[in-house]
């Protein structure tokens, strides 16, 4: 029987493999380190491939129990053609036909996604969001990414580019952000931005988010109080997310929600206090429960979805 699916994770550093079993149990893992491909985009292909197989054989199972194999990819994804589009932090890849490539070299099924989508597919059916029909899945880092789950489905938009939330503009005025405009939500509450201001309050140029963590912990009325206008400026962030789409959860994860009990208090005394009356009552804020494995247990469902699809 086909129980098995690989999950593969491709990011700009590394790509993380698993085994994972009906129940969304990383059995066996591999990885890979994506900088060593350079911008040579067929070794890479190969090297996935090959890392597949590898995984399969060293959990000594055979092929024919594999349903197939998820990827998520940081960046633009057209999942319906198999196409990567465009991925910003891996050099040389533009309109690359990686579903038939990988199946051809694997002799698996295969089936692509947007890696912050598959993280939130896999926070839906085995993490936080718990089935629900209605989620967002953010992902607080470097950038804020999220994914949408609406009526029950992955919702991906016409040209597989939604879900953006942290290019949501939140004021008139504001940074510069790398998608080409100004005062989007990310460039409030991405690290870099996060950072620059805790070096501010602090006056350590050195400072990490990790040691305003430790700081809150013990209680640092400064660092008590930037987890708190951080929050304050998140749940700012969301409230138009949503009035408009009035999820039951919000799936947080990424590096920041560590400090998740300085933050989310704020964060969702924030949103009942400026969304409107049903969404505000009805949204939970959650921490998300994966981590890392968030993306390679999506990919279980993922393949499962596009299967019973067929
Ligand atoms: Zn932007």
């Amino acid at each position: 029987m086909k129980k098995y699916t690989v999950g593969v994770d491709v990011g700009g550093t590394n790509v993380k493999f698993g085994l994972i079993d009906p129940a969304g149990v990383v059995l066996h893992r591999n990885r890979l380190v994506t900088k060593s491909y350079g911008s040579d985009k067929n070794k890479l292909i190969k090297a996935l491939a090959d890392g597949v197989l590898g995984l399969i054989a060293a959990s000594g199972i055979s092929k024919a129990q594999v349903a197939g194999v998820g990827i998520g990819l940081p960046g633009l994804v057209n999942p319906k053609d198999g196409l990567v589009i465009f991925l910003p932090n891996i050099p040389g890849w533009r309109n690359v036909p990686l579903k038939s490539r990988l199946e051809k070299h694997s002799g698996l099924p295969v089936y692509l996604e947007n890696d912050v989508n598959l993280i939130t597919l896999g926070e839906w059916g085995f993490g936080a969001g718990c089935g629900c029909r209605n989620m967002i899945g953010m992902t607080l880092g470097t950038g804020v990414g999220a994914g949408l789950i609406l009526d029950g489905k992955l919702y991906r938009g016409e040209g597989f580019a939604a879900g953006e939330l942290g290019h949501m503009p939140i004021n008139f005025e504001g940074p510069r952000c790398n998608c080409g405009s100004f005062a989007c939500f990310e460039t409030f509450v991405g690290n870099g931005r996060l950072q620059q201001r805790a070096a501010d309050i602090f006056q350590r140029a050195d400072i990490a988010l990790e040691d305003v963590f430790q700081l809150a912990k013990s209680g640092n009325a400064k660092a008590l109080r930037f987890w708190q206008e951080t929050g304050e400026t998140i749940g700012t962030g969301l409230i138009g997310a949503v009035n408009l789409l009035n999820p039951t959860h919000i799936v947080i994860g990424g590096g920041v929600s560590r400090s998740h009990q300085f933050l989310f208090p704020a964060i969702r005394r924030t949103i009942k206090a400026r969304a409107m009356a049903v969404q505000g009552r009805m949204v939970k804020i959650v921490r998300a429960r994966l981590g890392d494995d968030a993306g390679i247990i999506g990919a279980q469902i993922l393949v499962n979805q596009e299967q019973q699809a067929k």
